[in-house]
């Protein structure tokens, strides 16, 4: 690491190589931030290095992700955008955004529509599979010079100016340790920081559909009443569905007849793309809300569903954490331009100051909208019904809940304000 001496194994070892940390890794060696060689990435389980592999083909690819401009443009910087570009079908860009209540006819009054030709930008994003997203990254970070193992952490030791790493086979030093490693975080876990979480008691399912009309470019979204509904376009024609409802109700439709599941799928879409057919199996996710009390300390800082884990009812939890990732990788420069060491308090406390509050408020508004329009009713609900259609008939209303969707709002990390 430029300006930074010493006789560690490495400078920067993460640990948990899915799309965040992945990601980290790249765009600290591809911003200069750190030499070839010098950042490790432990992961437990990488995927076949096989590099592209057909988006169809991959079960991994079944979670998508909805991918904003920010999110674009850390990619970017990160090396991982052209990767993906280049793969046929792995971005499927969406122009259009159309939410709507159950009480509601799909299309009429009391629907929310963004159109990004409003805001004059190309499109409001891009929907990408879980599994392409993440052998991009890793191609990147190794392309970039990336020391990438697969083993998995099994213990970390605080030491006067270092952290050690013990894997199955070896024991490393680094400057810094960075917690990639998802929800069930062994590195928050070993560095001794809390958590606060809920359970929310749903499930969501996921699955790729059919569908009898177009889906426009359009990612739909219907509240349900109980839970929420969400049709996200892909390249291919199909949809990729992601129905998040009751724990019960959704252990039922998991194992429905395929016919029944169709029938039910199109119903809770009040057929706005027509008729729906299962093209995939269906999976389902347990969904729960997880803080981090401390994102950091000394020498160790968490990052991506590590230290935030949120509804999914908006597609933002990747997109938070490539901004922790950017914002980390902003913080480490700031700490090497004044010849202190990246895993200095100093420096890392920025960062937790920085992306806790915003992730918070987003947690904060996914437990609201969850509360009050996916699961409805009651007088706060219709208050909520009547103000997203207030926000749907008024341009001006609609601009700043566009912009987030883009993720353009909040105190952006320059490797999300430009292109590379
Ligand atoms: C149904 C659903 C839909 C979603 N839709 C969206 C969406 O549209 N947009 C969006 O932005 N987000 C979405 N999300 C959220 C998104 O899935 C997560 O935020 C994202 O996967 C987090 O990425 P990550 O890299 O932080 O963690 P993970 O993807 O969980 O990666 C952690 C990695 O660490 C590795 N690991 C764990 N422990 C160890 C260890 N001890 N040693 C070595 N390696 C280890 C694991 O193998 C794994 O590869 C959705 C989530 C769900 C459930």
């Amino acid at each position: 690491m430029a300006g930074i001496a010493g006789a560690t194994d490495f400078d920067v070892a993460i640990v948990g190589g899915g799309p965040v940390g992945a990601a980290q890794g790249a765009l600290l060696l591809r911003a200069g931030l750190c030499r070839a060689g010098r950042v490790l990435l432990l992961e437990r389980d990488v995927p076949s290095r096989a590099w592209p592999v057909p988006p169809a083909h991959d079960p991994a690819d079944l979670r998508v992700f909805a991918i904003s401009r920010a999110s674009e443009r850390i990619l970017q910087h990160a090396g991982v955008w052209s990767a993906l570009a280049a793969q046929p079908q792995a971005l499927s860009p969406y122009e259009r955004m159309h939410v709507w209540p159950a009480s509601a006819p799909p299309r009429g009054v009391g629907s929310l529509h963004f159109d990004a030709a409003e805001l004059a930008e190309p499109n409001l994003g891009h929907i990408i599979g879980n599994g392409a997203l993440q052998r991009a990254a890793l191609a990147a970070f190794e392309t970039a010079g990336g020391v990438l193992r697969e083993e998995s952490l099994q213990q970390l030791n605080f030491l006067t100016d270092a952290v050690e790493l013990v894997t199955e086979t070896q024991t490393v030093t680094t400057r810094l340790v960075i917690g990639a490693d998802g929800a069930r975080s062994v590195v928050r876990r070993m560095a001794g920081l809390g958590i606060e979480s809920q359970d929310y008691g749903q499930l969501a399912i996921v699955a790729n559909l059919a569908c009898e009309g177009r889906h426009e470019g359009t990612a739909w979204q219907r509240f349900l009443g109980d839970g929420t509904l969400a049709l996200l376009p892909l390249s291919s024609g199909e949809c990729s569905l992601v129905w998040s409802l009751p724990r019960a109700k959704a252990e039922g439709l998991l194992v429905a007849s395929v016919d029944e599941f169709n029938q039910a799928v199109t119903e809770a879409s009040d057929r706005v793309i027509g008729d729906l057919q299962l093209a995939s199996e269906r999976r389902s996710f347990p969904l729960r809300r997880v803080n981090a009390e401390r994102y950091t300390r000394e020498r160790c800082a968490l990052i991506g569903d590590a230290a935030h884990i949120i509804h999914p009812l908006a597609g933002q939890g990747v997109n938070l954490g490539l901004l922790d990732a950017a914002s980390l990788a902003e913080v480490i420069e700031w700490a090497i331009a004044r010849g202190e060491s990246p895993g200095a308090g100093i420096a890392l406390r920025r960062y937790e100051r920085w992306r806790k509050s915003e992730n918070e408020l987003m947690s904060f508004a996914m437990d609201g909208i969850n509360r009050y329009l996916a699961f409805g009713g009651g007088a706060i609900g219709a208050l909520a019904e009547r103000g997203m259609s207030l926000i749907g008939r008024n341009a001006t209303l609609r601009r700043p809940f566009a912009m987030r969707a883009l993720g353009l709002e909040g105190e952006l990390p320059r490797f999300a304000r430009r292109s590379a």
